[in-house]
């Protein structure tokens, strides 16, 4: 049974003192404990967010990281530094870093190598744009994604990380996939890993859908057999709209 896993990204949203405020009124929910939350935040509330986050059961996620462990890297951060702090998951290969910072699937491909020897679970974004899917090309795209991003793992690497479907045109737009095309699409990521990887790997491995979550589409999405939880954006900023996602999920 692959555990839902409701992430939320806060993008660059929050400083330290606002950050911290959301994770300790989060800690006092009653949160179902059948799903895994994470938190995203940026790199500089990281450090106080994993302090505030002690003796909780939320998990901690960065959301990008350099590939190298150290180095002459001007303003980069790398593995060792997100796992020191703490950080359980990273988000790699989102579309706005595709989209406004020249990420590939090659660099995306470094990534997850780079947090798979950290011990850190890398959450590997893939999704089209809106002309790519009204040219009938999505499914194009999110194989050569997700197998360009796979590249050289082994079956139980691939098993162990997350997978996030997120169709750019649903980003932040309010126009959420309906369940049956985000279904339709993750049943399809979890064939291109059946394929590349097995089927016991395709089995294990969680596939979340993202694009415009919220509480009143969480219990449609997460139902689906093959949605296995969500990256949320804009719903995950305050605690009631996030909260209201995990319950329904
Ligand atoms: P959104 O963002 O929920 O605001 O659409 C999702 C994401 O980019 O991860």
């Amino acid at each position: 049974m692959r555990q839902i896993i409701i992430a939320g990204n806060w993008k660059m949203h929050k400083t330290v003192s606002e950050a911290v405020s959301f994770v300790q009124e989060l800690k006092q929910k009653d949160l179902n404990p059948a799903v895994e939350v994470v938190v995203c935040p940026p790199f500089t509330a990281l450090a106080p967010v994993a302090e505030a986050l002690k003796g909780s059961s939320i998990a901690l996620a960065a959301q990008n990281m350099h590939w190298e462990n150290q180095g002459a890297y001007t303003g980069e951060i790398s593995p060792v530094m997100l796992k020191e702090l703490g950080c359980k998951y990273v988000v790699l290969g989102h579309s706005e870093r595709r989209q406004y910072f020249g990420e590939t699937d090659e660099t995306v491909n470094k990534k997850v190598k780079a947090a798979l020897a950290a011990a850190i679970i890398p959450i590997v974004c893939v999704g089209e744009t809106l002309e790519q899917r009204e040219a009938g090309t999505t499914e194009q795209i999110v194989a050569t994604q997700t197998k360009g991003g796979l590249q050289g793992l082994t079956a139980e690497q691939v098993a162990s990380l997350v997978i996030a479907y997120e169709p750019v045109w649903a980003i932040g737009t309010g126009k959420t996939a309906s369940d049956e095309d985000a279904q339709q699409v993750n049943q399809y990521i979890r064939q291109v890993v059946a394929s590349e990887f097995g089927h016991t790997t395709a089995e294990a491995v969680r596939i979340q859908y993202g694009g415009s979550v919220k509480a009143g589409n969480a219990q449609g999405l997460m139902s689906q057999p093959d949605i296995d939880g969500g990256l949320v954006g804009g719903a995950s900023l305050t605690v009631d709209d996030f909260v209201g996602i995990i319950e329904n999920s």
